[in-house]
């Protein structure tokens, strides 16, 4: 366990010691920090009537921000790696026709400086969270980062992470649990709403949840939606498709529209 004086010279930016405020990043309308937020889409832009029919459905239900990746760290290099620019200019886009904020994932320097033309968000997935020098270089940018917790990171090296986007200029950082390595199958990965909790305590950025990756089981993801927001959570991150059983990834954990719909209403009751 950490002491606050580890924890303060680990991240010390990151940390909620040195100031009283929690922080509120403002994207356009969107104030994460301040309101619970939700993010859908598919886990990647697969065509424009894909994105564009996603991306209506989102306006529709006045869910504020696009999500579909276009750069895809998949496990297997045989599985579909993304539409890169193309993607990106499909959801900037769709973005632009619907008024949604969007987010895209960078791998690298070079989808990096795509994604914050293209994007509204820069999403830093949980394979990179230890890259430190493409932690470093996101820091640069201008535009707010989603940072995914890694699958064997501990809370510690999750905030530790942020700091390094923090220390190199970018203090606009939106902390994203999305389930870590445990030995349980059952489930994609073990959604740790506990590190959500103790986020809460240790820090003063926002902290989101991602129940699709969380668990790997589209049954799941309303439940562990509810609860995210419970033990406060301030946002959503949830995978959606208009077919899920045709999605080109992560079908399986992504709901379909009316499964959608009804999420958004438990979680307004
Ligand atoms: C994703 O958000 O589509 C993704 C690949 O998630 P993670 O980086 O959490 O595995
Ligand atoms: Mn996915």
């Amino acid at each position: 366990m950490l002491t606050k004086l580890e924890q303060q010279k680990l991240f010390p930016l990151a940390s909620k010691d040195n100031t009283n405020k929690d922080t509120v990043i403002r994207v356009k309308d969107v104030q994460f920090g301040k309101e619970p937020i939700v993010i859908a889409g598919p886990c990647a832009v697969e065509c424009e009537e894909q994105i564009d029919t996603i991306a209506s459905f989102l306006h529709k239900n006045s869910v504020p921000v696009l999500r579909g990746g276009a750069y895809k760290p998949r496990t297997s290099p045989y599985s579909f790696q993304g539409l890169h620019e193309k993607g990106l200019q499909m959801l900037s886009a769709a973005g632009k026709k619907y008024n949604l904020v969007t987010v895209s994932e960078a791998v690298d320097e070079h989808s990096l400086k795509q994604v914050a033309h293209y994007c509204d968000i820069i999403q830093i997935g949980a394979r990179n969270m230890f890259n430190y020098e493409l932690l470093k270089k996101v820091g640069k940018f201008s535009k707010p980062v989603l940072l995914k917790r890694g699958m064997s990171a501990t809370i510690s090296e999750f905030l530790t992470a942020a700091e390094y986007i923090i220390k190199s200029g970018n203090k606009d950082v939106i902390l994203c649990e999305r389930g870590i390595r445990t030995f349980e199958n059952y489930t994609r990965n073990t959604l740790d709403l506990s590190a959500v909790a103790a986020i809460r305590e240790l820090s003063h950025l926002p902290v989101i949840v991602d129940p699709s990756h969380g668990s790997g089981r589209r049954s799941l993801v309303t439940p562990l939606a509810k609860a995210s927001l419970a033990v406060g959570g301030q946002g959503l991150m949830i995978e959606i498709h208009n077919e899920p059983s045709k999605a080109l990834s992560d079908g399986f954990q992504s709901l379909d529209f009316s499964t959608f719909k009804n999420l958004l209403l438990e979680l307004k009751t």
